[in-house]
């Protein structure tokens, strides 16, 4: 591969600072401050900047490459798919990578899910169950089922709809004014209070509620905050019972990251929708899908002039390239046993973790599978803001591991497939950066 010069180093530089926006991210001081990382490619669980220098991903860029970057299969079959067909709608016409996956996530998904659309990220995978939810009961004479019921610290993406569900007020505070009206519930990772509230909201209000909108077991965004598969349990029942529908978004905590592939597999809960976006296509290609049950589906059939139609869909709905990702991507979790191998790699990370609380700048540890957290104390202005985190983040990357935190929390959702070593190195480089605070 060619080798990048230090010239076009820093003309990607100076175009990144004249023209590129980033996510999340304060551009005055972005552009005011150090450099950022210049990626050039990646591999395994290794990124690597312009200069040759490898970082261990710590969070699967961004939750996404749960089986590390650039898998040779995943790979592979995405260019054997463009050979043959890259795009074509959905609409009307079908093709085979589309009728395949559906087929394969129907299978590998929590009974009762038979009916699988396709969109485009994780924000879209969760408007669809919010839409089809809504249109459900609008056309099967439970028209006062209009409202959702979402968790304080929920995250589930960035079109309206999502923010609308969605409980990090920092992120979605600003949009207020926009947004639809939203049962909101405490977090169930604050204890039984919240599920106590759970109860009472529902018996008060559950015959207005169309869904619960739910990240199953660990609330990413908020700052990896988890709770048992009880808690879940007992919200999945009681969301039942008020005759609403459940909908698991598992954008983040499918594809292997707790242990089983799906949170809700390992909880024992069958959803109504389940969300999922991010492993499902492991950093190949952006792609989603929502699947939902044949009770919904029939929902939706009548003739052409019934209005029962879902007038929904994304111009790379079915994408056959991110169906050929997708279903490379359930191969290798079958050809390479990916699964048998994430309880291994909890085992190491929850020793690492156990070191991690022994430092005196850590307040507290926890861990789902292979989602491990920790608390720093504050140091600043606290919160999301705090520059904890951030001193731990610049620090790691000396060492050579990249940690973005959230806040004063560091955590680690690494490729559920990290080679061992690679494993301990990455917490043992969180070891010596904190230590250093
Ligand atoms: C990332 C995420 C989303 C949004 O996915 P995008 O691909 O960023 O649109 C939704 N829900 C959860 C739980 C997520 O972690």
């Amino acid at each position: 591969m060619a080798d990048f010069s230090t010239q076009r180093r820093e003309r990607v530089l100076a175009a990144d600072r004249a023209h590129v926006w980033h996510p999340y991210t304060q551009m005055k001081t972005y552009r005011e401050g150090p450099d950022p990382l210049v990626i050039a490619r990646a591999e395994g669980p290794y990124l690597e900047d312009t200069a040759g220098r490898r970082y261990l991903d710590g969070n699967s860029s961004w939750w996404v490459s749960v089986l590390g970057h650039g898998h040779p299969t995943v790979k592979r079959r995405v260019v054997e798919q463009m050979e043959d067909l890259a795009h074509c709608s959905l609409a009307g016409i079908t093709h085979e990578p589309a009728a395949s996956l559906a087929t394969r996530l129907v299978e590998s998904t929590p009974a009762g899910l038979e009916h699988v659309f396709y969109s485009d990220d994780g924000s879209t995978a969760v408007e669809v169950a919010l839409k089809m939810a809504f249109q459900y009961f609008q056309q099967n004479g439970q028209p006062k089922r209009t409202r959702f019921v979402s968790f304080q610290g929920g995250f589930h993406g960035e079109t309206i709809g999502c923010v609308s569900v969605g409980g990090v007020s920092l992120f979605h505070k600003m949009y207020q004014p926009l947004l639809f009206d939203v049962l909101f519930c405490p977090s169930p990772a604050d204890g039984p209070e919240a599920l106590a509230a759970f109860r009472e909201l529902m018996a008060e209000h559950g015959d207005s509620v169309a869904g619960v909108v739910i990240e199953p077991l660990v609330q990413g965004a908020a700052g990896m905050r988890m709770y048992s598969e009880a808690a879940f349990r007992e919200i999945a029942a009681a969301t039942k019972e008020a005759g609403a529908y459940l909908i698991a978004d598992e954008v983040f905590v499918g594809f292997g990251r707790t242990g089983s592939m799906w949170a809700c597999e390992r909880a024992g809960v069958e959803p109504d929708f389940l969300c999922t976006s991010k492993g499902l296509s492991a950093g190949m290609l952006p792609f989603a899908a929502t699947l939902t049950t044949g009770k919904v589906f029939d929902g939706f059939l009548g003739d052409a002039e019934s209005g029962r139609t879902f007038y929904y869909g994304h111009s790379y709905c079915g994408n056959p390239l991110g169906c050929a990702a997708a279903l490379a991507v359930l191969d290798v979790f079958e050809e390479e046993q990916v699964l048998a191998g994430v309880d291994l790699r909890a085992q190491r990370m929850a020793e690492g973790l156990e070191a991690l609380a022994k430092l005196p700048a850590v307040e507290s540890v926890r861990q789902t599978g292979l989602i491990g957290a920790l608390d720093l104390q504050e140091r600043g202005v606290g919160g999301y803001l705090d520059d904890a985190g951030w001193q731990v983040y610049y620090r790691a990357l000396e060492l050579g591991a990249y940690l973005r935190p959230l806040g004063n929390i560091v955590y680690f959702a690494p490729p559920v497939n990290i080679p061992l070593d690679d494993l301990e190195r990455l917490l043992q480089i969180a070891e010596t950066a904190i230590a250093s605070l």
